[in-house]
């Protein structure tokens, strides 16, 4: 969690050696998405619940890719808890 407890950003917030999609490397514009990634299921996502020592922190993400991760890691999440 960022210090202001704010997972938006806008790419020009960033470096702009940072400002690459951490999924497609395609450069980053407009609003952009933090997701952690969760080491329980290989996946990034922002619902938080994260163990500290399963949790290898913040990565960026474009909107789209954001959103594939997110479903992507729900699946795994729900996989991962019944199993
Ligand atoms: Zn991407």
């Amino acid at each position: 969690m960022l210090a202001d407890g704010s997972l938006e950003r806008t790419a020009t917030q960033l470096p702009p050696e940072e400002r690459y999609c951490t999924c497609c490397h395609k450069a980053l514009k407009g609003s952009l998405t933090w997701l952690e990634f969760d080491r329980r299921i290989d996946g990034y996502h922002d619902f938080g619940g994260v163990p500290v020592e399963e949790s290898q922190g913040l990565f960026v993400f474009g909107k789209t890719c954001a959103k594939k991760q997110e479903d992507e890691a729900r699946r795994k999440l729900n996989e991962w808890r019944f199993s």
